[in-house]
């Protein structure tokens, strides 16, 4: 069977975008557009996401796995793959590693291959951004930070851009990496305020809670009305960053439902019966404009953003495009 000539005849061109190429092409605003896009389209039924695979191999103490997504209406398919190697800090490199890779929907050629760690904590800090610009009181003043580690700087710099807010105040479990959160407060000229975690509730009016906890950082009778939560940090089972009684509380909403009630903050308050899959909603029927959001001034908002495929993807695909234009991929032939 003569099959193989023909095809083996058709090189094709890939881009590959590097981590640096990310950072010049995608900043906050272009990383919220993609992110609130892919949100709204994945509310509408033309984006979805496939089953995540996230396993220990057995080796430096490593979690790998990948996230993979369609998005119909931008026709882009791929994969993010990656995870967490702890020991990567003490040779000078991210724990959290990834790499986006890019398919062509029609053929499922190589399209592209993108470095994902830098469009990972900013299509997270987007996420979190997105679910303040549609949920939060339109006058929230405090920002409560909760965590310092890798994600935060991005997390409290695309939040401060939402609201006009007056204050910053933060905690975290290990207070020596809290100065990354006040050199950011510096920078952009805000006051920056280290506090327990009591009174990070009685004063925040829009909390991000970013860490690897496994118990309750927050109790829900420390968080005031009106406050809008987005929690960040729980992407795994077994993670939890807010007491479960906080979710029976507060009108929820997520990225993705499925991953919400399984991987995210949402599953111990499923799991104990205080709250139903129904009764979240998808973030992007708030873009959408099919559920109206925050329903008074005096209600708990609570964003639970796990984290899916379709957030990288859609980022890469931004990336590629505009590393191609600008002349920052490398152009290889396969
Ligand atoms: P990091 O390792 O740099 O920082 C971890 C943070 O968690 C630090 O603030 C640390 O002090 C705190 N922490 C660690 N163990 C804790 C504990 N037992 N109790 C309380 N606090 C604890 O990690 P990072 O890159 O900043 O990521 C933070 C978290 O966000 C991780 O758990 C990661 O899996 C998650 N994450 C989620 C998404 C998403 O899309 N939702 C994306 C990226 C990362």
């Amino acid at each position: 069977m003569a099959t193989s000539s023909t095809e083996i005849s058709q090189p094709h061109q890939i881009l590959i975008v590097n981590e640096e190429a990310c950072r010049e092409v995608i900043g906050r605003a272009e990383a919220f557009r993609a992110v609130e896009s892919v949100f709204a389209s994945m509310a509408r039924g033309s984006a979805y996401n496939f089953p995540v695979v996230r396993e220990a191999i057995g080796h430096a103490d490593a979690l790998y796995g990948f996230k993979s997504g369609f998005d119909q209406a931008g026709l882009v398919l791929g994969v993010k793959s990656g995870g967490y190697w702890p020991g990567n800090a003490a040779k000078g490199l991210t724990n959290h590693q990834s790499t986006i890779i890019l398919f062509d929907p029609d053929t499922g050629r190589l399209k592209a291959l993108v470095g994902g760690n830098y469009l990972t904590a900013v299509r997270t800090a987007a996420s979190s951004a997105v679910s303040i610009a549609h949920l939060a009181r339109k006058d929230a003043k405090i920002l409560g930070m909760v965590g310092a580690g890798f994600q935060s700087t991005f997390q409290l710099r695309a939040a401060l851009e939402q609201r006009n807010f007056k204050k910053v105040v933060a905690w975290n479990a290990h207070p020596e990496h809290l100065n990354r959160l006040a050199t950011v407060c510096q920078e952009t000229d805000i006051p920056f305020e280290v506090v327990s975690q009591q009174t990070l509730g009685a004063q925040s009016d829009v909390i991000i809670t970013i860490t690897s906890a496994f118990e309750p950082l927050l109790q829900a009778d420390w968080i005031k009305p009106g406050t809008h939560l987005a929690c960040m940090g729980t992407d795994t089972q077994g993670k939890q960053e807010v007491d479960q009684q906080l979710l029976a509380k507060a009108r929820v909403f997520t990225d993705e439902v499925a991953q919400s009630i399984s991987i995210g903050e949402a599953q111990h308050a499923v799991t104990q019966k205080l709250l139903s899959a129904e009764q979240i909603t998808p973030i992007g029927g708030v873009i959408n404009g099919t559920h109206p959001g925050r329903c008074s001034e005096q209600e708990i908002t609570l964003f639970d953003g796990t984290g899916v495929g379709l957030q990288d993807l859609a980022v890469a695909s931004a990336a590629a495009s505009l590393a191609d234009t600008h002349g920052l991929a490398q152009q290889v032939t396969l």
